[in-house]
């Protein structure tokens, strides 16, 4: 387990204030000059050592992200940092207690990393709904503004960078990045197509990096405590401690940092309270948030929390939001809801989303009730092979997921209904 001197989120809880008088007294903008003074290529290099995957779901190296920006920004084509934080992934929950209770850290990472990349701004972009948090994330902006952290001669590092906080309008598909320049820009948020990259041509036409909430608020703690501290926690390829988000039928639904790779037993037996009704009574769990495929009791007890322990068991850690399923679920009508909730949120732009989206639901629903033919879970899984990996963004797959994982597990209880009702309605006859 993670002792306590190890934890990035000191305040994770709230138990202190968020102001920055309490967060410098937790140790946040604590010689921020010096750290910036290292060079903006060190600190690349001091991420990249320190393992550090994305922590927004897709896990992309962090610090490789941020070498593909330009070394020397044209003036008429500045660089940008945006950090998403519109966390709208059902399930996922830390970027938001990380807002309302330890922005200085989001700010202060904001601040580095956005040096490190030579970007002249960032962006927030906060989820629509997190009103409080907002309120938050402004009045600690405007902190370091008052401070001198922010704003000309940042934090007296001789380097001008300035925070925006932008709040989003309760759209889950800007948090997929395009989406999110788009709306940063004042359009609908629908993805682009890519290439180009963000890094390419993002925000405004610019070079861009958008980078996970998490993700940048552990950078000032990993260059004060060095790489080889935060690759010392997790596996190979899955370095680092990373905050998990329990809920479901546990006994105490929370959210913690852990190191990466603690085994799901563990993580639910020393944070949770175990499972509600015991071990026994666990039937399946969401690994990673919604879009994930789930995995069976069996399998996940003993799997590694991280990228390569999830992928192993069919699933991926996704923003490591694990929705914790006992035997008193409805599994076929919990992916019913899941497959509801894409096919509300699609943008509509391309057929194989905007047409499957709908259609994967409405057979769901059918299958919920056992109002279909055994035939029909083949011709479904089928439609999900054809919308996975034929869409502009990630939803077309995040649809298709976890139909997929139901399918694969949970075949002969679909099965049961359909013939349960077909037998319910010869009787009738
Ligand atoms: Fe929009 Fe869906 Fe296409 Fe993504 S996959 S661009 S959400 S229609």
């Amino acid at each position: 387990m993670l002792a306590d001197k190890d934890r990035i989120f000191t305040n994770l809880y709230g138990f202190q204030p968020w102001n920055l008088k309490s967060a410098q007294v937790r140790g946040d903008w604590d010689k921020t000059k010096d750290l910036m003074s290292r060079g903006q290529d060190a600190i690349i290099e001091e991420i990249k050592a320190s393992g550090l995957r994305g922590r927004g779901g897709a896990g992309f190296p962090t610090g490789l992200k941020w070498s593909f920006m330009p070394k020397e920004p044209r003036a008429d084509r500045p660089s940008f940092l945006v950090i998403n934080a519109d966390e709208s992934e059902p399930g996922s929950c830390k970027d938001r207690e990380i807002i309302r209770h330890d922005p200085h850290k989001l700010i202060e990472g904001a601040l580095i990393a956005g040096y490190a990349m030579r970007a002249r701004a960032a962006y927030i972009y906060i989820r629509g709904e997190f009103i409080r948090e907002a309120e938050t994330l402004f009045a600690a902006v405007q902190e370091a503004y008052d401070a001198g952290l922010l704003g000309k001669n940042a934090a007296k590092s001789g380097y001008d960078f300035d925070v925006f906080v932008h709040r989003g309008a309760g759209a889950y598909i800007c948090g997929e990045e395009t989406a999110m320049i788009e709306s940063l820009e004042g359009k609908k948020g629908q993805p682009r197509l890519k290439p180009p990259f963000p890094a390419g041509a993002g925000l405004y036409g610019c070079p861009t990096t958008v980078n996970n909430v998490e993700s940048i608020a552990v950078v000032p703690t990993i260059l004060r405590r060095g790489a080889p501290w935060f690759s010392s926690f997790g596996r190979e390829n899955n370095k680092g401690t990373k905050l998990f988000q329990i809920s479901g039928h546990v006994n105490k639904p929370c959210v913690v940092e852990e190191e990466m790779g603690i085994t799901f037993r563990e993580l639910i037996d020393k944070h949770c309270g175990g499972i509600r009704g015991g071990w026994d009574n666990l039937l399946a769990v969401i690994p990673g948030g919604s879009s994930v495929p789930l995995v069976p009791a069996a399998e996940i007890m003993d799997a590694p929390m991280d990228f390569d322990g999830l992928k192993a068991v069919g699933s991926g850690l996704g923003t490591a939001a694990a929705i914790v399923m006992d035997k008193s679920t409805d599994v076929v009508q919990a992916i019913s809801r899941i497959s509801y909730f894409y096919k509300h949120e699609s943008c509509g732009q391309c057929t194989p989303c905007r047409e499957g989206t709908g259609w994967m639901w409405r057979v769901m629903e059918r299958l919920r009730t056992g109002d279909a033919d055994i035939s029909e879970i083949d011709t479904l899984f089928d439609v999900t092979k054809q919308v996975e990996g034929h869409t502009i963004c990630a939803l077309g797959d995040a649809a298709a997921w976890p139909i997929q994982g139901l399918i694969k597990h949970f075949r002969p209880e679909i099965e049961r209904r359909i013939r349960e009702n077909g037998g319910a309605l010869e009787a009738a006859e």
